[in-house]
């Protein structure tokens, strides 16, 4: 199997060469783009499996960069952000990016993320209807949950919050997806609804929020899954 190729859509230089010599001493195949523009062309003509994105382009910004892209492609993509632009950052989720890294981060864990988005992004069976991870299990074909083994009895919303995430296990849900996705369009604002859902399913898988196994609080964006991602290197 060929190895996965990489966008790197970054104007500073410094950062493109470590995120460069990072991802090639991993065996990925690496583009440069400094500015957004140049990245929409290269993603056209090389079709990366993957992009990593800064939100701070000079032409574009990131959002801009994404929503042009998501027109025509679903190329999954990482953002790099930086601490303060937490409005930026639920902004770029919002528009269509799958995941993102806050700098400066470690390369471990933007490997991590990586793998989590290029498994995402190829599913290992397109009929899988079964989620196990550290002691829940859902059986999506029977709506069944259960944890340790105990069965877990959900209301449609609990059971719809939970499908939510474990469909992809890793990444981030804003608010508003979640919201849009169970109570609609109308109801994207009403993040205390969400709140009250999560505390419910919490409670009922046994989920201590201040030291989450299943559900992580991204606080200020969203809610993620809990899995297990290993920081060392499989490649
Ligand atoms: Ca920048």
């Amino acid at each position: 199997m060929p190895n996965e190729t990489i966008l790197i859509v970054e104007d500073e230089a410094q950062i493109r060469k470590f995120l460069r010599i990072s991802l090639e001493a991993h065996h990925y195949r690496v583009y440069e783009a400094r500015l957004g523009e140049e990245g929409l062309a290269l993603c056209a003509s090389v079709q990366p499996q993957l992009i990593i994105l800064d939100l701070g382009l000079p032409d574009l910004d990131g959002q801009q960069f994404i929503t042009q892209l998501r027109e025509w492609s679903h190329i999954p993509i990482i953002v790099l952000s930086v601490r303060a632009d937490e409005t930026q950052k639920v902004a770029a989720l919002d528009a269509g990016a799958n995941d993102y890294v806050t700098k400066p981060f470690g390369i471990s864990e933007l490997m991590a993320r990586i793998r989590v988005v290029l498994r995402d992004a190829h599913p290992s069976s397109a009929t899988e209807s079964l989620f196990e991870s550290q002691g829940l299990r859902v059986d999506l074909s029977l709506r069944e949950v259960s944890v340790d083994g105990n069965p877990i009895h959900l209301t449609k919303k609990e059971y719809e919050l939970l499908r939510l995430l474990i469909a992809s296990p890793g990444k981030v849900l804003t608010h508003q997806q979640i919201l849009q996705a169970i109570w609609g369009p109308a109801q994207q604002e009403e993040t205390h609804y969400l709140r009250v859902l999560v505390g419910q399913l919490r409670g009922k898988l046994g989920d201590d929020p201040a030291n989450p196994r299943f559900i992580i609080t991204v606080q200020g964006v969203g809610y993620r899954l809990a899995i297990p991602i290993a920081l060392d290197d499989r490649r």
